[in-house]
């Protein structure tokens, strides 16, 4: 049994997650979605709403689990029993970022390979947070993120123009 872990913020899940995601659950025989509680980074959606809203958009894969998780994405691999921590790349920017943190975890647990998904070139310039920005602004969402997701971030920001 083959597992990876794919492991994120999802702040929220976008289109170009989900396009990482479901490749590698191809590859992969187990695939466990591992969402960060980043507190550092301030998130739009709690832990509970950012899993509940890849359990929602992930419902039809049989071989996909999404969990929580805290500290270092390699314990939280050895955990899982992973072989491999998915991560997507999506402009030469990233990849800095991307080779500097396999590299670590590398150091830290060198039986874990990091595997790099290239991102499709329709999603190569999504990220959650052009997504946040543009539903702070109440611009289209549909090619950005899927309904149930659309659907939350306009309650969210509906509730943060009330305040
Ligand atoms: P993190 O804060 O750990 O970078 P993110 O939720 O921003 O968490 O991203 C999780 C993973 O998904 C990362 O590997 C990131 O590169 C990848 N990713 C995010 N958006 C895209 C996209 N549009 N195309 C491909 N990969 C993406």
């Amino acid at each position: 049994m083959r597992t990876a872990i794919c492991p994120g913020s999802f702040d929220p899940v976008t289109y170009g997650h989900l396009d990482i995601i479901g490749r590698a659950a191809l590859i992969f025989d187990r695939l466990i979605v591992a969402v960060s509680y980043n507190p550092g980074k301030n998130p739009l959606f709690s832990i509970d709403e950012r899993i509940q809203l890849l359990q929602g958009v992930l419902s039809n894969y049989p071989n996909i689990e999404v969990k929580a998780f805290s500290g270092l994405t390699v314990d939280a691999a050895i955990e899982c029993k992973a072989k491999a921590i998915i991560r997507g790349l999506r402009v030469v920017s990233d990849f800095e970022n991307e080779f500097r943190m396999a590299l670590t975890n590398q150091k830290l647990a060198c039986h874990i390979e990091t595997v790099f998904l290239m991102t499709k070139a329709e999603y190569s310039f999504i990220s959650s947070t052009t997504v946040k920005e543009v539903a702070s602004f109440g611009g289209s969402l549909r090619s950005l993120v899927p309904p149930l997701v659309e659907e939350k971030l306009r309650e969210k920001f509906k509730r943060c123009h009330e305040d």
